[in-house]
C-alpha cells in the first residue's frame, strides 16, 4: 500500500493545496514543485527509513561512558533529510529555505513518521529553530537557528523537570546572571543555569556537531527566592558546546561571510550540561530520551559551575514564547500518531488479504472439504480494517486540515487570517490528542488483525502500538489538553473560536444535505453539534472548574468524534466528485469509511457528553479510600 494516492486525494481534491500558490510567498510553486518533494521525501524515507525501523528499535542508544552511541542507520537517514533541504523547507529563500507552504512540509513529513517515527524528521530542531526566529534576536538567529537549519546543529526542548512535568509552573531550574557585564553578551544576557531536565529527548547524541537547548528556567526574585508560579519562567539558548563567532551581528546578514551565507561559528570550550541517564522508553527508541543536569560542575566553564545561558525575549516571558510553537509542534505530534495508525493499518490489511483462516458463515461453512478463505473475508476483520481506515485517513485530514490553517494564519488577509488564527486554537488540542487515543486504538485492532502474530516480533505491528503509546503522554498529556479545550479554548474570546468552528460544519452539512447519500449523515452532524455547544454549556451552568472540568476528557473524546465527522462528510463530499470507475479506493472507500464512522462512531458521543452535561461526580468523588 502506498500512502501518496491518499495523500494527493486529500491535499489536491478535498484541501485545493494548489490553490496556495496564489499567494505571493508560494507563487513560485505548482502542483509540479510540491510533487517533486513528495518524490524525494518517499524515496529518502523507503531508503534510508523504512529499512532500519526495527534495528534502531533493537538496537538502543546506549552510553560508552563518553558517548551516546546510535546506529549508523540513523545517521545516514539524519544526513539524507537534512541533505533534502526538508530542515528549512518552510522558511524564507533568505533563510536558505524554498517557502514551501507549511501544508506540504507537513505532509512530505508524513512519509518519514511512516517509515520510522523514532529515526525521525527533526520536528524539535525545526521548532527550537522556529522559536528563535520569531523571538531571537538578530545574533541568535544567525548562530544558532540558522546552522540547526542547515542540519549542522540541532534542537532540544527542555520543559520538563523530575518533579515537575505537567505543571510547569513547579520547575526549580534557576538561572542567575553571569558576572557584572552579563548583559553585554553579543548573543544575549548571559546566564549560568542550574537544574535537572527530564524526559529530554534528543538531549544527547553525535548526530550533530553540537546540540541547542531551550531551557525553560526561572530568574530568582531580588529577595534570591524562585518566583512562584509560570509568572517567573524565563527561556535559555543553552547550547553544548559553546560558541566562538567570527563577524558578529549586526554587520552581516545573508550574502555575508562565512557558513550559510552569515557569521562564522566554530565550536569553543564544553559548556556545563552533563548527561545523567538515558530513559529506557517502551517504544520511539530510535531517539535518545534523558535526563540532563545543567550546571552541576562537570564540565566548569571558566573555571566555574554552572551552565552558560542566553536569554530568549524578555526574563519572565518564557513560557508565552514557547507556546508560540505549541500549535505547530501539536499538529506534529498528531501527525505522527496518525502515521503510525496508518502504518499498522497497511501491515494488517496485506496480512488480511494473504491470511487463509475459517469458512464462510452461513450454509456450508463448516464444510472443512472446502478451502478456507482469506481473513480480510470475515465480517468482524472488515470492521477491524474499516475502523482503522476511518480512524487514520479522518486523522490525516484533520491535521493536514489545521496544517493549511496554520498556511492562512501567515499568509490570508487579515480577517481570514485571524478566523484561522482562533480556529486553530480550537482545533489544536483535538488535533493533538484525537489521533494520539484512536490511531493507538488503530494500532491495537492492526495486532488482533494478525493474531498471535501479531503479538510477536516478527510481525512490525507491536512496535507501531508502543511507538504510538507515548503521544497521549507527551506535548501535553490527554488529561491536560482536555482541561484546555473545555476550560480555555472554548471560552476564549467570548467563545468565538468554538462558533467559528460551528459555521464551518454547518457550511457541510448544508451542502450534504442536499446529496442523498449524505443527507442523513448530515443530520446527525447538526444535531452531534448542537449536542456539543449544550454540553459546553451545561458543563459550566455552575461557573465552578471543578464541576466543569471532573469529566473534560469525556468532553474531549465526544467533541474529537464530532470534529472527526465533520471532517470525514465533507471529506465524502470530495470523493462524490470523483469518478467512481475511476478509483474505487476513493469513491466506495471513502464513502464506506464516512458511512462506519456515522453508524458505528458518531452514535458513542452520547455516553461521553451526558455525563459532562451533567457534571456527574462519580469520579472526583469517590474518596481515597474508596479505590
Ligand atoms: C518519551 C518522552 C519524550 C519526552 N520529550 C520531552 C522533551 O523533549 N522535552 C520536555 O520538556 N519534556 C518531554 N517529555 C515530558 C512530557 O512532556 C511529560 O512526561 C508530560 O508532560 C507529563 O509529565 P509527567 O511525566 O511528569 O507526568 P505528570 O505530570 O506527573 O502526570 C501524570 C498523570 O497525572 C495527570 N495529571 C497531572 N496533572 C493533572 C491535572 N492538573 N489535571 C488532570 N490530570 C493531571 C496527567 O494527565 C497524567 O495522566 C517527554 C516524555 C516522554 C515520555
Amino acid at each position: 500500500m502506498s500512502l501518496r494516492p491518499t495523500l494527493d486525494f486529500l491535499l489536491y481534491q478535498w484541501l485545493g493545496a494548489e490553490s496556495l500558490n496564489q499567494r505571493e510567498r508560494f507563487s513560485d510553486h505548482s502542483r509540479e514543485t510540491f510533487d517533486a518533494v513528495f518524490d524525494t521525501c518517499e524515496r529518502i524515507a523507503r531508503e534510508k527509513y523504512a529499512p532500519f525501523n526495527r534495528l534502531v528499535d533493537t538496537q538502543e542508544p546506549h552510553f560508552d561512558g563518553e558517548k551516546v552511541i546510535l546506529p549508523q542507520a540513523t545517521h545516514d537517514a539524519h544526513k539524507a533529510y537534512a541533505g533534502s533541504g526538508m530542515l528549512s523547507a518552510a522558511q524564507d529563500y533568505d533563510e536558505g529555505g524554498m517557502q514551501l507552504p507549511y501544508t506540504i512540509e507537513a505532509a512530505a513529513n508524513c512519509f518519514f513518521a511512516m517509515a520510522s517515527v523514532s529515526m525521525g524528521s527533526s520536528l524539535l530542531t525545526k521548532g527550537n529553530a522556529n522559536l528563535l526566529l520569531v523571538h531571537g534576536t538578530e545574533a541568535q538567529k544567525q548562530v544558532f537557528a540558522r546552522n540547526e537549519f542547515s542540519g549542522r546543529f540541532s534542537g532540544t526542548m527542555c520543559l520538563s523537570e523530575p518533579q515537575a512535568g505537567s505543571s510547569l509552573s513547579d520547575i526549580t531550574t534557576r538561572a542567575v546572571p553571569d558576572g557584572e557585564d552579563f548583559e553585554a553578551d553579543a548573543l544575549g544576557p548571559r546566564y549560568r543555569v542550574k537544574g535537572n531536565k527530564m524526559w529530554i529527548s534528543a538531549g544527547e547524541h553525535e548526530l550533530t556537531e553540537n546540540i541547542i537547548h531551550l531551557v525553560l528556567a526561572k530568574i530568582p526574585g531580588p529577595d534570591g527566592k524562585l518566583i512562584p508560579g509560570t509568572r517567573g519562567i524565563s527561556l535559555f539558548i543553552v547550547p553544548k558546546w559553546l560558541v566562538n563567532v567570527e563577524n558578529p551581528h549586526p554587520d552581516p546578514l545573508p550574502g555575508g561571510e562565512g557558513e550559510n551565507g552569515s557569521v562564522k561559528v566554530t565550536l569553543g570550550a564544553r559548556n556545563d550540561v552533563a548527561l545523567a541517564g538515558l530513559n529506557h522508553k517502551l517504544g520511539w527508541r530510535g531517539t535518545t530520551n534523558t535526563l540532563l543536569n545543567f550546571g552541576e560542575g562537570k564540565y566548569p566553564v571558566d573555571g566555574q559551575a554552572g551552565a552558560v545561558g542566553y536569554l530568549v525575549g524578555k526574563p519572565h516571558e518564557g513560557l508565552r514564547c514557547m507556546f508560540h510553537m505549541m500549535n505547530e509542534a501539536r499538529i506534529g505530534v498528531g501527525t505522527a500518531a496518525v502515521m503510525l495508525g496508518m502504518a499498522g493499518y497497511y501491515a494488517s490489511l496485506d496480512y488480511a488479504k494473504n491470511r487463509p483462516q475459517g469458512r464462510p458463515m452461513g450454509p456450508g461453512g463448516k464444510d472443512a472439504a472446502q478451502p478456507q478463505i482469506r481473513i480480510i473475508e470475515h465480517a468482524d476483520v472488515k470492521r477491524m480494517l474499516l475502523a482503522q481506515k476511518a480512524y487514520c485517513e479522518g486523522a490525516l485530514a484533520l491535521e493536514l486540515y489545521c496544517a493549511r490553517l496554520v498556511d492562512e494564519q501567515h499568509t490570508a488577509a487579515a480577517e481570514a487570517a485571524d478566523d484561522a488564527r482562533l480556529l486553530l486554537e480550537v482545533l489544536t488540542p483535538i488535533a493533538k490528542s484525537w489521533p494520539s487515543e484512536w490511531c493507538l486504538e488503530a494500532n491495537s485492532l492492526a495486532i488482533q488483525i494478525h493474531g498471535g502474530y501479531g503479538y510477536t516480533r516478527d510481525f512490525p505491528v507491536e512496535q507501531y502500538w508502543r511507538d504510538n503509546r507515548l503521544n497521549m503522554i507527551h506535548e501535553g498529556t490527554h488529561g491536560i489538553q482536555a482541561t484546555d479545550l473545555l476550560g480555555r479554548k472554548v471560552l476564549m474570546e467570548d467563545g468565538k473560536g468554538l462558533q467559528l468552528l460551528a459555521a464551518r460544519i454547518n457550511a457541510t452539512t448544508a451542502r450534504a444535505g442536499q446529496v442523498p447519500e449524505l443527507a442523513t449523515h448530515a443530520k446527525a452532524l447538526d444535531q452531534a453539534l448542537q449536542q456539543v455547544v449544550a454540553t459546553t454549556q451545561a458543563a459550566w451552568a455552575t461557573g465552578n472548574p471543578q464541576d466543569a472540568l471532573a469529566n473534560a476528557v469525556p468532553y474531549m473524546q465526544g467533541f474529537g468524534h464530532m470534529v472527526l465527522a465533520w471532517i470525514w462528510l465533507d471529506v465524502a463530499l470530495a470523493a462524490l466528485q470523483v469518478d467512481a470507475t475511476k478509483s474505487i479506493a476513493v469513491t466506495a472507500g471513502k464513502l464506506g469509511a464516512v458511512r462506519y464512522f456515522y453508524h458505528y462512531e458518531l452514535p458513542k458521543i452520547d455516553a461521553w457528553l451526558q455525563v459532562v452535561a451533567n457534571r456527574d461526580p462519580t469520579c472526583a468523588e469517590l474518596p481515597e479510600d474508596a479505590f
